[in-house]
């Protein structure tokens, strides 16, 4: 594991043990359909807050709550290839499926 996930990792359990205690807090509070909601609202706004930072960290733009981004959360898994011929995914080079150069990026994983 590099540093920069190690750092993200111990960043995320920091957020993840604040927005429990809000949670917590917000049980005591709030009465029971209250605090559902805002406790849910509490981790989407964490998630959201979070994702942001990771994303300015890593020079990305863009990416709402699901969706984009996801892979980033697990580490970088870098650039693959789309074999165009049969589509089977490489990480680059000659298709390992049929031996087809052609391919095309993608980010996905
Ligand atoms: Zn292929």
């Amino acid at each position: 594991m590099d540093p920069n996930t190690k750092r993200f990792l111990k960043t995320q359990m920091v957020w993840i043990a604040i927005s429990l205690a809000i949670s917590f807090g917000l049980s005591l509070l709030l009465p029971f359909p209250y605090s559902l909601v805002a406790i849910i609202g509490v981790f989407l706004a964490m998630n959201y807050f979070m994702r942001q930072r990771q994303m300015r960290r890593m020079g990305m733009r863009g990416g709402g709550f699901f969706g984009t981004g996801q892979g980033s959360m697990f580490g970088q898994r870098g650039i693959r290839y789309v074999c165009i011929m049969c589509g089977a995914k490489h990480n680059g080079g000659s298709c390992p499926n049929c031996g087809s150069k052609l391919k095309k990026a993608s980010f996905e994983d």
